[in-house]
């Protein structure tokens, strides 16, 4: 066995370095198709279709707010090569959609996935996302069931785009499905062990809106306006009144949104302050496992099973493998 790998690896430092001495001329010849993508989580579920058929370059560091996230000049390079440039839409990233209009090849598609996914009858709006803004709450992809809806949407375009790989490319959904299926089974085993009414949701950022509602939980309040700036004394002083009136245990912040406020709804109810969700942070660093959709799901998903009273046994029982390497661009 070990020879045998030893061999594999070997021909792979073979075949790189016989890339690499063809110099600048080797991204040209490089026949994949290259995929933009913008937040880091889709970046990971597309990379799970990909695999190492198509290259996958995301466009939103990670650890950065999407949602006011402004193109830097040199994105345009990227928009401008792509064959194909997949984005949440439902309005989360209106700024990078124009520099790809104005930037990108003919005959590449723009593809909005949630609004895809989503019926506008199902649109969410709420404290974050008022309907008299048009932007409804974007977070498809915190539910496993709409994240497997749209590594089929990756799917269907990487198949059209690039149809001599359409079977490895539905092997590798069909992986994903499980994979996501089964982190949906293990929140929902896990939530029995939660003490009843604690169900209930208070958190900074705005990102479990579909999942509370596919799964029975309560969004009782969230922190941030739609401004993404801080919330005014009297937003805080109805978290306050909230909190204390729905007897929660533990709100919920995040890395990405480091919330003084929050911390002080904690302190003056007595009640936790949890800070560590990771919005589209994912865990570890690219290249690992858990640096991934499931592996940041399973987190989330963790955190928020614990903190609410419950233990999370079957999420816990989760290993994260990879069925294809991840070479995913993922700035940071
Ligand atoms: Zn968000």
């Amino acid at each position: 066995m070990r020879k045998t790998s030893f061999g594999v690896a070997t021909a792979a430092i073979l075949l790189s370095l016989a890339a690499c001495s063809s110099g600048s001329d080797s991204a040209s010849e490089d026949q994949r198709l290259l995929v933009a993508t913008t937040v880091s989580p889709i970046t990971s579920i597309a990379s799970s279709i990909a695999g190492d058929r198509a290259r996958i370059e995301g466009i939103v560091p990670e650890g950065t707010n999407s949602h006011t996230f402004e193109p830097t000049p040199q994105v345009a390079e990227l928009l401008s090569n792509a064959d194909l440039i997949l984005v949440n839409g439902l309005k989360l990233e209106d700024p990078t959609i124009d520099l790809a209009s104005n930037n990108k090849k003919d005959d590449t598609k723009i593809v909005e996935i949630g609004t895809i996914v989503l019926p506008e009858s199902d649109y969410i709006y709420d404290f974050s996302f008022p309907e008299e803004e048009g932007k409804p709450n974007p977070h498809l992809w915190t539910d496993p069931g709409y994240a497997i809806e749209y590594a089929g949407v990756i799917r269907d375009q990487l198949s059209e785009l690039d149809p001599r790989n359409a079977t490895y490319y539905a092997s590798n959904f069909t992986a994903f499905e499980e994979d996501a299926a089964a982190l949906g089974e293990a929140v929902a085993a896990d939530q029995l062990s939660v003490p009843a009414g604690n169900l209930k949701l208070l958190t900074y950022h705005d990102a479990y809106a579909y999942f509370a509602l596919e799964y029975g939980w309560e969004v009782i309040g969230v922190v941030q306006p739609k401004s993404f700036s801080d919330p005014s004394p009297s937003d805080v002083a109805r978290l306050i009144d909230q909190v204390v009136a729905e007897k929660i245990p533990t709100i919920f912040g995040s890395e990405v949104f480091p919330s003084v406020v929050l911390g002080e709804v904690g302190r003056v109810t007595g009640v936790r302050y949890e800070d560590s969700l990771r919005d589209d942070d994912l865990p570890g660093r690219p290249g690992d496992p858990e640096h991934s959709w499931l592996g940041l799901m399973k987190y989330n998903f963790q955190t928020m099973v614990s903190g609410l009273g419950g233990t999370p046994t079957q999420l816990d029982a989760i290993t994260i493998t990879r069925n294809t390497p991840d070479s995913a661009m993922y700035p940071q």
